[in-house]
């Protein structure tokens, strides 16, 4: 998979941690591919539960003995359901916080949350934060308010590529240089390959649909979101 990525001219892949389990397997492919793999460390908000503090302890310990690209996935999830905001908006605040005191990015995951999320990453900022929106698939307003906060970006995804996402509005309403490209593999494959395994190479579909809507010429987007990625990660 990684091989058909670099094939495609996909050679910067970022892999966002999710909770304990992820983490072997993610720093062992980090380190198979140490050019194209750059590995985030955060407790993604699905496995924030009533054991939290302990997910929060582990990744922090990872923090201090390994080198990470950002911190995340990180945020707030409300689509399965609401049982542990609390724990959510006290978890997604702290490693904020993890973040600032390292002077990494923030990638965060927000679900059926723009508001929560909102709410607290604008607290947090005092000017120093950067990071993305990842997946964003909110509309124009929303757009408007991650921008306001400065330092963020907007994760643009395979949804761009289904029909009546509304992402096209906001991919015409923002400025490239705001924009970065992203698959969430395995997750959410773009068209043609929506429903099935999602893959890094599939990217070029993503990069050739925001170039559409941008009348751009698509190797002018993938300079572009990659120039930002770098600005933004630093790697
Ligand atoms: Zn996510």
């Amino acid at each position: 998979m990684i091989d058909r990525a670099i094939q495609s001219g996909v050679s910067r892949l970022f892999l966002p941690n999710i909770d304990r389990e992820s983490i072997l397997p993610m720093l062992d492919l980090a380190q198979k591919f140490p050019e194209n793999c750059f590995p985030m460390m955060g407790v993604h908000p699905c496995s924030i539960g009533e054991n939290y503090e302990e997910e929060l302890a582990i990744a922090e310990d990872w923090l201090q003995k390994a080198s990470f690209c950002a911190i995340g996935e990180i945020g707030i999830d409300l689509y399965w359901d609401k049982t542990f905001l609390k724990q959510q908006q006290i978890a997604f605040a702290q490693q904020i916080d993890w973040a600032k005191a390292r002077n990494l990015p923030i990638v965060i995951h927000s679900r059926n949350a723009f508001q929560e999320c909102y709410e607290i990453v604008k607290e947090k900022q005092d000017g120093t934060l950067k990071g993305v929106f990842h997946c964003f698939s909110d509309g124009i307003r929303e757009a408007d308010l991650v921008l306001g906060l400065g330092g963020f970006m907007l994760g643009i995804g395979g949804v761009v590529t289904f029909k009546n996402s509304g992402l096209d509005a906001v991919v015409r309403h923002v400025g490239i240089e705001h924009l970065v490209l992203e698959t969430d593999a395995p997750y959410l494959a773009p068209v043609p390959f929506r429903g099935k395994r999602n893959e890094s190479a599939y990217i070029v579909h993503i990069c050739r649909q925001v170039a559409e809507f941008k009348n751009m010429m698509p190797q002018d987007v993938a300079k572009a979101t990659t120039e930002n990625s770098k600005r933004l990660f630093g790697c």
